[in-house]
């Protein structure tokens, strides 16, 4: 263990004031941001729960560790985006001449439904 690693190893935090490991050192359980989305997770509003120190170009660098148990699912649309979505879907298949709710999106070229469009006289 050489001198510069011993000080930047710190896993109660007493000098850094949080856990702080050598590059490689961190134990299971913390990961970076970066790690965390390639897991498919966030740190989920969670502080920095350690870091890891090391000597890099300009003098010591860190990168910051989020607990694995506390971070969350990626975000996704929540359930009330989720129903202005379909809500927003749904009004495209709604005819503005007619009224009706159609299977198909109302084609933009016409501005109404194909049962309106047929209708139409002269054609
Ligand atoms: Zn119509």
């Amino acid at each position: 263990m050489s001198r510069f690693r011993a000080a930047y190893w710190d896993p109660e935090g007493t000098r850094y004031g949080i856990p702080t490991f050598w590059w490689g050192g961190a134990p299971a359980g913390y990961a970076t941001r970066r790690q965390l989305r390639t897991r498919g997770l966030r740190p989920g509003g969670q502080p920095v729960a350690a870091q890891i120190l090391w000597r890099g170009v300009g003098g010591t660098r860190a990168a910051y560790l989020y607990r694995l148990d506390l971070a969350r699912p990626k975000r996704t649309a929540s359930p009330a985006q989720q129903r202005a979505i379909s809500a927003a879907l749904r009004a495209r298949r709604i005819c503005p001449a007619c009224g009706e709710l159609r299977d198909y999106y109302i084609p933009r070229s016409l501005g109404e439904c194909l049962t309106c469009y047929d209708a139409r006289p002269g054609r």
